[in-house]
C-alpha cells in the first residue's frame, strides 16, 4: 500500500497553464476526485477512475480522498486555479483534523495558476503593488465580514482581487460592495472584469468603480480593483511599483 493524495491547481483553463508538475501527478493517478466542472477537465483513460462530485460538498470529498488513498489508492484532488485559494486544500486538511486515522496518509499541494494572477497578466500589471484577495460568496463567512475587509482594504489603499463576486443566488451583494468601494473613496479607481480568462469566452473590461454596475460581473468573472494610483497606459493596466 503506498497510497497518496495531491491536491492540484489547474489553473484558469488553458491546457497549457498546467503545470508539469500537475501533468506528472494525473498521469500516475488511479482516482480523481472533484467538483464536476474541474474533473471534466481530465482525459479519461483505462486504469483512471474519475470521481466528479458536486458543489458544496468539499468535506465529502477531501474525506473520500483520504479514504482512498488510505486504501492505496493514487488520488488527485483537482480545483480550478490554485488549490490553496478558496479551494480544495483547506478541505483535506480539515478532513485529516476531522479523521486522525488518515494521518500517515502523504499529502501534497501542488500550486496552480489563480485566476486573479491569470486575470492580472492579461491587463497588464494591475496587481503590482500591495494587494489582497477577498471572496465575496457568504457561504462559508458572514457578508458583514466580507463589506468589512471590502472597506479596509480600501482605506489601506490594496489593490484587490475579488473571486466568486456574484451569482445567481446572490444577485445583489456585488452592488452592495461596489458601494461600500465607493463610500470608502475608491469611486475613481480603475477596475478590471475578467471573465472566463484563458479559455474561449474570455472577456476583460475596465471601467472606474463610479462607472461599475452589478451586471458586470457574475460567477466565472474574477474582479481587480487597482490601488489609487492604477492607470492606464496604452492598452494596459497597471499600478506602479512605489507609493
Ligand atoms: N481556486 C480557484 C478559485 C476558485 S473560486 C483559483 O485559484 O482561481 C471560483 C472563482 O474563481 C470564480 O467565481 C471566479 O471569480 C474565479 N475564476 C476561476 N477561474 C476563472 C477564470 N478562468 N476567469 C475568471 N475568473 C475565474
Amino acid at each position: 500500500m503506498s497510497g497518496w493524495v495531491k491536491i492540484a491547481g489547474l489553473g484558469p483553463g488553458d491546457a497549457a497553464l498546467v503545470t508539469p508538475e500537475v501533468m506528472a501527478a494525473l498521469a500516475e493517478a488511479t482516482d480523481v476526485v472533484g467538483y464536476i466542472p474541474y474533473v471534466a477537465r481530465i482525459a479519461p483513460r483505462p486504469g483512471l477512475t474519475l470521481h466528479p462530485s458536486d458543489n458544496r460538498v468539499e468535506l465529502d470529498r477531501a474525506g473520500h480522498a483520504l479514504q482512498m488513498a488510505a486504501a492505496g489508492g493514487r488520488v488527485v484532488v483537482v480545483s480550478s486555479g490554485d488549490p490553496g485559494v478558496f479551494a480544495m486544500a483547506s478541505a483535506v486538511f480539515e478532513a485529516l483534523e476531522a479523521h486522525p486515522e488518515y494521518a500517515d496518509v502523504p499529502i501534497a499541494v501542488l500550486p496552480g495558476i489563480t485566476a486573479m494572477l491569470a486575470a492580472a497578466a492579461r491587463a497588464g500589471a494591475p496587481l503590482g503593488h500591495d494587494f489582497c484577495a477577498i471572496n465575496l460568496s457568504d457561504n462559508l463567512k458572514p457578508f458583514d465580514l466580507v463589506l468589512r475587509r471590502v472597506r479596509l482594504a480600501a482605506e489601506g489603499d490594496f489593490a484587490m482581487g475579488f473571486y466568486n463576486p456574484r451569482s445567481a443566488s446572490r444577485p445583489h451583494q456585488f452592488g452592495q460592495v461596489l458601494a461600500a468601494l465607493r463610500e470608502a473613496g475608491a469611486g475613481p479607481r480603475l477596475i478590471t472584469f475578467a471573465r472566463a480568462v484563458s479559455t474561449p469566452e474570455e472577456r476583460l473590461l475596465t471601467v472606474t468603480v463610479d462607472q461599475a454596475t452589478e451586471d458586470m460581473a457574475d460567477m466565472r468573472t474574477v474582479v481587480l480593483v487597482g490601488n489609487s494610483a492604477t492607470r492606464r497606459v496604452g492598452n494596459y493596466v497597471y499600478t506602479p511599483r512605489s507609493a
